[in-house]
């Protein structure tokens, strides 16, 4: 079964509801290799987000994901806002007018979105970003979707993926953001952005029945 409107919509309902229970962790997390706001950042955005979705019914998947990337755009400061803004443009713009989405189109919109936090944020592999987050969860849905798997499938491979990719920044010295300052001191620590990538994809994944 594809993907609606009304999935993507409580798919990023569960993902504000994550961002609001994460805000403390994600803020320490911020706390200890930047400047302790990503937690109030996302919160803020998503609660933003949960507001416009009150006020209006996008009709499709892509207007959905539009809604989301104008409002963390203009409602989230720092880093991630803009960054996370593109990524949910691109997704929009990769979806188009579909009315719904299967496990290839989920995967292209994640592809899409990553293509976004690359081409603004300029990070690659290992620059401990939210891209080390999100270049597993791209790989990861894509091979679901070539075997064949749906939508809540293929979030739930990307959402896997992409935790293990949180984790494994914890190590590395950070080469992009704020945490690039502390420079070999930035080891030891997950990246926030990372965590928040891992953290609102298992949430989107979440918020689908199992297929
Ligand atoms: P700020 O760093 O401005 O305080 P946030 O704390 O909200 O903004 O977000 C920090 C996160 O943004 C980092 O943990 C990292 O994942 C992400 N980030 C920062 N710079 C980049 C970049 N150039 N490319 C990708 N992600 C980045
Ligand atoms: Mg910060």
């Amino acid at each position: 079964m594809g993907c609606t409107a009304e999935d993507v919509v409580a798919a990023v309902r569960a993902g504000a509801a994550v961002m609001a229970e994460h805000r403390d962790e994600l803020i320490n997390l911020d706390r200890v290799i930047g400047d302790a706001d990503h937690g109030e950042n996302m919160d803020r955005g998503f609660r933003a987000v949960r507001v416009k979705l009150d006020e209006v019914e996008p009709e499709t998947p892509g207007a959905v994901l539009k809604l989301v990337a104008t409002t963390l755009i203009s409602t989230v400061g720092g880093a991630s806002g803009p960054l996370y803004g593109t990524a949910f443009l691109r997704a929009a713009t990769a979806v188009g007018a579909a009315p719904e989405l299967d496990g290839p189109a989920v995967a292209a919109a994640l592809r899409a979105g990553l293509e976004g936090v690359v081409a603004r944020g300029k990070a690659v592999a290992e620059d401990k970003t939210m891209v080390d987050a999100l270049i597993p969860a791209v790989g990861a849905a894509r091979a679901g979707a070539e075997e064949g798997a749906g939508p809540a499938r293929v979030l739930a491979v990307a959402a896997e993926a992409a935790h293990a990719g949180a984790a494994a920044t914890e190590p590395l010295v950070a080469r992009k953001g704020r945490a690039s300052y502390l420079g070999e001191r930035s080891a030891g620590h997950v990246d926030p952005g990372a965590r928040s990538t891992a953290l609102l994809l298992s949430a989107f994944a979440d918020s689908r029945s199992p297929e």
